[in-house]
C-alpha cells in the first residue's frame, strides 16, 4: 500500500487490545485498482474497500471527490472520477480518510465507530475507548 502501510497500523493498535478485539482488527484494506480511462479516471474496486472501512460509503465517496478536487459518478462496484488521476494520489486520499475517519489517535487502532453527542459527532475507539470529535 506504498507510503500507508496497514499491517504496521495494525501490530501497533495489537500491543494495546485484548485479543477477542485484536482478531477483529486484522482488517486490510484491499489495494485500489486504478486505471485511466481516455480522460476519466475508474476506481474499478471501490466497492470493496469501502465495505472493508466499515463506513458510509457516500460519505467516503464525498470525501474523495472533495480531496482529490474533481467530480465523478458510481457506476456499480466502481468509481469514476473526472481527469487522469495518479493511483498514488487516490491511495493518499484513502489513507487521509484512514487518519480522519477510522483511526484511533491514542491507540491506532482501526476498530472505532461514530457516535452522536448532542450536536457533535465523536468518533469512539472500541478498542481503548478514546474519543474525538469529528467533522462529518
Ligand atoms: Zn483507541
Amino acid at each position: 500500500m506504498g507510503d500507508f502501510d496497514y499491517e504496521t497500523l495494525l501490530d501497533r493498535a495489537r500491543k494495546n487490545i485484548p485479543d477477542n478485539i485484536s482478531t477483529r482488527s486484522r482488517w486490510r484494506l484491499p489495494e485500489p485498482q486504478i486505471l485511466i480511462e481516455g480522460s476519466n479516471t475508474i476506481f474499478r474496486n471501490f466497492n470493496d474497500v469501502v465495505s472493508m472501512m466499515d463506513r458510509d460509503e457516500n460519505h467516503v465517496y464525498q470525501y474523495i471527490l472533495n480531496d482529490l478536487g474533481t467530480s465523478g459518478s458510481r457506476d456499480g462496484p466502481r468509481a469514476r472520477f473526472k481527469g487522469r488521476i495518479p493511483p498514488k494520489r487516490i491511495k493518499k486520499t484513502i489513507a487521509n480518510y484512514v487518519n480522519s475517519y477510522i483511526k484511533c489517535t491514542q491507540c491506532k487502532s482501526p476498530d472505532t465507530a461514530f457516535v452522536r453527542e448532542d450536536r457533535t459527532t465523536l468518533l469512539k475507539c472500541q478498542a481503548c475507548g478514546a474519543t474525538r470529535p469529528v467533522k462529518l
